[in-house]
């Protein structure tokens, strides 16, 4: 294989991704600093201002980990809630927003729970956590006005699948949006992302958690993720209109994003 490293049978996939954020659940946010440099801060913020969020409305983040998506997009509507006169009636509607933080692994979600009593968020009705499965959603169609999914795709078995739920549960009008790491597309740093990938993460990840092959698999899922348009492709595919996305730093991240009209 590329750079030598073992094959991953997909039936391995699951299992692979399972023990990485097993195994880093709790030095997770730790790690993502290490990793992006504190960048995936600002991919984040960029993530959440292109979604707009506003009171009531009802949202779903998918592989939403320990809830940083979730806690920028609280946050940012109870900003706007603070700036509003009529408080009644802000009131109103905060009671109506609904933040629904979705992951496969309630190890994430624990953190998460743990984060936002840290926050102060721990009391806050809008934000609720759902183990459950990216594939097979446990939300009626039609229910949602915004779907987020952060580094969540790449690893999930059936992309396809996953398009296609988020299509499903978002009401008309619901806008779709992944930030996801992606093909840098701009020689010369390409080269030095490639290094940076497969020689320095792989060492990080032995370092900090002590796991360099989950890590090293991580970057080789970087590698296997379709390319920016083909990727905007399969979003349209699924039904979504107004298919774009914004590379962040060369391509290193790209953020998809589509319209269910
Ligand atoms: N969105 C968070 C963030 O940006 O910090 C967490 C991203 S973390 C890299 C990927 C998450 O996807 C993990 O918490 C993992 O448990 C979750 N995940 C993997 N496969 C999933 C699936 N099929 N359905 C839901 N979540 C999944």
């Amino acid at each position: 294989t590329s750079f030598g490293f073992k094959e991953v049978r997909e039936e391995e996939k699951s299992q692979m991704v399972g023990n990485v954020f097993s195994s880093v659940a709790s030095n997770y946010d730790l790690m993502n600093d290490f990793m992006s440099g504190g960048l995936h801060r600002l991919w984040k913020d960029r993530l959440v201002s292109k979604l707009n969020p506003f009171p009531g409305m009802k949202h779903l983040d998918v592989a939403g980990g320990t809830g940083d998506v979730s806690f920028r997009i609280l946050e940012t509507i109870n900003n706007i809630k603070r700036r509003a006169i009529q408080d009644v009636l802000e009131d109103d509607l905060m009671e109506e927003t609904r933040i629904y933080v979705c992951d496969i692994n309630p190890n994430m979600l624990n953190v998460g729970q743990s984060r936002a009593l840290e926050k102060g968020l721990g009391k806050d009705k809008s934000l609720v956590w759902v183990e459950g499965d990216a594939e097979a959603l446990r939300f009626e169609d039609g229910t949602m006005d915004g779907y987020t999914i952060a580094f969540g795709i790449r690893n999930v078995t059936h992309i396809e699948k996953v398009l296609a739920e988020a299509y499903r549960v978002l009401k008309r009008g619901g806008r779709f949006l992944c930030l996801e790491l992606s093909h840098v597309e701009v020689p010369l740093f390409k080269e030095l992302y490639d290094y940076y990938s497969f020689s320095v993460i792989p060492a990080i990840g032995e370092m900090v958690a002590g796991d360099r092959d989950s890590y090293q698999y991580l970057v080789e899922s970087i590698r296997r993720f379709p390319p920016q348009a083909k990727f905007a492709s399969m979003i349209a595919d699924a039904g979504f209109q107004k298919v774009e996305y914004e590379n962040l730093v060369g391509g290193v991240v790209a953020i998809h994003s589509g319209l269910k009209i």
